[in-house]
């Protein structure tokens, strides 16, 4: 279906829906006035043996008779129908007044049960629509699962949280329900304890054992008011525990409660201030369970590793806060055109991470391609009439059985280094060398040459490349940083006198950070300069040789070689 009429269907659903909630409470505001006047009325033919006030009455109930319906009152209208056939005589033209006292006897009963089904009507409106119900905040567009085996229960919470805006899901049993769990993505669950063939127990540890669901709120109902099976339920990780019959108005309290709750926690834990999309830390443990979830359940899974290309220049060129909107800009559009179930970071700066479970390498580079092709097509972000256009170099690696949450991520980042020096703007799939380079079976080593001059980079990258090591290259003090930061460097030859940052101060981060790599790296320092006070301080803040400018480049060989055994 056109997911416009499917829209359309629904607002006028609703429409229809608050339609008649009006009705009702305009119908039931009235009946008090009109069973003031059916009593007077009765009253009057009974002592007068009235004919007009007969008439009237037959037709106050075939009013009655016909409007309750509509508003959903059914016992209304079936009381209203059932006086209306105690007075019909009345309606025709040879009514005669003899028919009163038995017409006025036989309507005692059902005048009593009629009143007593307004105010019964009346308390359920009161509470349905008291003061704070007309108001009620709710957390729109959530996705909530009820988990229930009575029917009529389940259907009715279903209708009344659609009402509120919430996106429901029904389960009649817990096998049905683990079904949606993995299937969907849910921000609550409402579970009924009392269930079968398994009761809502049985859920309870299939939700705590699997690390993705472990922190889903969780409402239970009961039809118990055991204090046992309250504190059992809190115990074993209930977030609220709601006694059946329940007022629907406490319960979407309590919902509401809940997810604002979970939600403020979220945010404030797992969500990048800047962009909304998920932080470095919430990558992490999502990475953790789903390496986990992939033991038990074999299934591929993909990472793209995305940054963006030559980001500072918009910085430098037109401010910091143009450079923030463009990373919003880019989180927007990342979310928006990737699938529900992938996981979108930030990993740093301007590098997002995207998670892509049940995903191969080659399905992974289709949807990075594609997110490429829209940033080619649309600017990320409009600041003052300036619209901004970025492009991104990315790396993808499909998880293989050898490697750790750590070098998989290390052999993405690769991959997008390996697009950065390829020329930028484009996607790069993981190589085997990535590979084997970062898992700790192998031996092979790594050696970083960070210096801006080009063709001394080139120079030693030729001389070098015979030696059993793979070789990366930065030709700045930050790409420097950021390399010796995700991967593991053996060697590194650093040259002292660097754009962005310089070699000395890049030495003194790297030793005074928390890297726990920092201990295996050697250094040889390069430098133009003979200055006495720069060679002790490159060897005092750890640098294992220096080396002036110009050097032999034999001797460098001599000396990388030497620090690689
Ligand atoms: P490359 O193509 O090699 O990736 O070049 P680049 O300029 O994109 O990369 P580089 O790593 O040299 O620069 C990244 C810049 O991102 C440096 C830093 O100032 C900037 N940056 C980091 N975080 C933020 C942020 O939150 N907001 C803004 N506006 N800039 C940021
Ligand atoms: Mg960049
Ligand atoms: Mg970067």
């Amino acid at each position: 279906m056109d997911p416009t009429d499917n829209r359309n269907r629904l607002a006028k659903q609703d429409r229809g829906q608050r339609l008649i909630r009006q009705g009702r409470e305009r119908f039931i505001q009235e009946m008090h006035q009109q069973l003031d006047e059916i009593e007077t009325l009765i009253a009057e033919a009974a002592t007068h043996e009235h004919l007009e006030s007969s008439r009237t009455l037959f037709r106050k109930f075939h009013t009655m008779k016909g409007s309750a319906p509509v508003f959903g009152l059914m016992r209304i209208g079936q009381l209203a129908e059932e006086l209306l056939l105690i007075w019909d005589w009345a309606d025709c033209e040879s009514a005669d007044a003899s028919s009163i006292p038995e017409a006025v006897a036989r309507s005692l009963k059902p005048m009593e049960r009629l009143t007593m089904e307004y105010d019964v009507c009346k308390k359920e409106l009161e509470l349905d629509y008291s003061g704070i119900s007309k108001e009620r905040p709710t957390m729109a567009g959530s996705r909530l699962l009820i988990i229930d085996d009575e029917d009529a229960l389940r259907s009715y919470l279903y209708r009344r949280l659609e009402l509120d805006d919430y996106k429901v899901m029904e389960a009649a049993t817990v096998d049905e329900a683990k079904r949606l769990l993995h299937e969907h993505h849910f921000d609550l669950v409402i579970l009924d304890l009392m269930m079968h063939p398994q009761s809502g127990y049985a859920l309870f540890e299939f939700l705590k054992e699997d690390p993705t669901l472990k922190w889903l709120p969780l409402i239970v109902l009961s039809g118990r008011q055991d204090l046992e099976d309250k504190m059992q339920c809190l115990y074993l990780g209930a977030d609220d525990y709601v006694t059946k019959p329940f007022q629907y108005e406490e319960l979407a309290a309590r919902i509401y409660s809940l997810l604002t709750r979970s939600k403020t926690y979220e945010q404030m834990a797992f969500r990048d201030p800047l962009t909304g999309v998920y932080n470095r830390r919430y990558l992490d443990h999502q990475i953790y369970s789903e390496l986990q979830r992939i033991q038990r359940y074999p299934s591929p899974i993909s990472v793209a590793f995305i940054d963006i290309d030559f980001f500072k220049r918009i910085n430098d060129k037109h401010g910091h806060a143009a450079g923030d909107q463009v990373l919003q800009g880019l989180a927007n559009l990342l979310n928006h055109h990737s699938r529900v179930t992938d996981l979108i970071a930030r990993y740093g700066g301007e590098e997002f991470v995207i998670l892509m479970p049940e995903t191969t390498e080659v399905e992974a580079e289709q949807l990075v391609l594609k997110l490429r092709e829209l940033v080619h097509r649309q600017p990320v972000a409009k600041v003052n009439q300036q619209s901004f256009q970025v492009t991104f170099s990315a790396g993808i690696v499909q998880w293989r059985d050898s490697m750790t949450a750590e070098t998989w991520l290390q052999a993405a980042d690769a991959a997008m280094y390996r697009a950065k020096n390829n020329g930028r703007d484009q996607v790069m799939i993981g190589t085997s060398v990535d590979e084997q380079a970062n898992t700790s079976q192998t031996h092979q080593k790594t050696l970083l040459i960070a210096d801006d001059d080009e063709i001394l980079r080139k120079i030693l990258v030729t001389n070098l490349s015979h030696l059993p090591v793979r070789i990366l290259e930065a030709s700045d003090g930050e790409q420097a940083l950021h390399l010796l930061h995700h991967h593991i460097i053996d060697v590194c030859i650093l040259d002292g006198v660097m754009p962005k940052i310089d070699g000395l101060t890049l030495l003194q981060r790297y030793k005074e950070s928390a890297d726990q790599r920092k201990g295996k790296t050697k250094v040889i320092m390069l430098s133009a300069k003979r200055k006495q006070d720069d060679v002790l301080k490159g060897l005092l803040l750890g640098a294992d040789e220096y080396m002036a400018k110009p050097f032999s480049i034999v001797e460098l060989e001599i000396r990388v070689k030497r620090m690689l055994q």
